[in-house]
């Protein structure tokens, strides 16, 4: 049996008054790709930036490899090995691609990652290196996201809406890259609007309604009648 990397323990998140999580319960395994789906507002970012320290927790509501990780800083909680892949990006707009992807290098570890084998990853990258990120694509732009939260040598990757916005081609390229990215030993939850995906390229699937989980199961067994009805909370 793998270990557990990641567990949720009745996580709750608010905004003020609002309540956008209610006791969410949650595990990831070691080297598994959980993939998170649910509607517009469910809470899907809200649960990704709480693993990741950028909304404050309870302490033991999030727990990594064990330990209590709820109330950690964000920078914190990147050097015990989880990085976000934040839903639009989110790059730094006056920096070159690679002064972006050296902000990564420096919130995390050292390992296998680093300028030269995210460069092998996605080629396009190096030869626009120099370049201001805002005139990239929106998938380079993608790309240079994905590589600034490699370059910190994560165990445990984030991604916020993956595909959101960009071309199908793309899309098609990003998801080319993610076994080799998974291969170095790497965990990763996905969020992912587009249901087939998410199941394709994951073992086990939640769904979010309402700040709840409605549904949890094996992607390759959880039927669409299940799904339709854990989305849209129709029966
Ligand atoms: P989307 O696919 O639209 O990003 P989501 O599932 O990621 O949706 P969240 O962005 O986590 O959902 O939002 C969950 C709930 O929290 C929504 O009702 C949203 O309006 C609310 N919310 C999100 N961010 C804030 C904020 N900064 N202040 C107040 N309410 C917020």
């Amino acid at each position: 049996m793998p270990d557990t990397i990641l567990e949720l323990h009745g996580l709750d998140a608010h905004y003020g008054d609002f309540q956008a999580l209610y006791g969410i319960d949650l595990h990831v395994t070691e080297g598994e790709v959980l993939a998170i789906i649910g509607s517009n507002g469910a809470g899907k970012t809200t649960m990704m930036r709480s693993i990741s320290g950028l909304l404050s927790n309870r302490r033991d509501q999030i727990r990594y490899r064990g330990g209590a990780i709820g109330s950690l800083r964000a920078d914190e909680v990147a050097l015990k090995g989880i990085a976000l892949v934040p839903e639009g990006r989110q790059l730094f707009p006056s920096l070159s691609v690679e002064e972006n992807l050296l902000i990564g290098g420096q919130v995390g570890r050292q390992g296998h990652w680093d300028l030269k084998t995210l460069y092998d990853l996605f080629p396009i990258l190096e030869e626009r290196r120099n370049v201001p990120s805002t005139s990239l694509s929106g998938g380079q732009q993608q790309m240079v996201a994905i590589g600034r939260a490699l370059m910190s040598n994560p165990d445990l990757i984030l991604f916020d809406e993956i595909s959101l916005g960009l071309a199908p081609v793309i899309i098609k390229d990003i998801y080319a890259a993610l076994p080799g990215i998974i291969s170095q030993g790497m965990s990763a939850v996905i969020v992912e609007q587009d249901i087939s995906k998410a199941l394709s390229v994951s073992s086990r699937v939640y769904c979010l309604q309402e700040g709840r989980v409605s549904l949890e199961g094996a992607s390759d067994t959880v039927s669409r009648e299940e799904i339709s009805r854990a989305y849209f909370g129709i029966d």
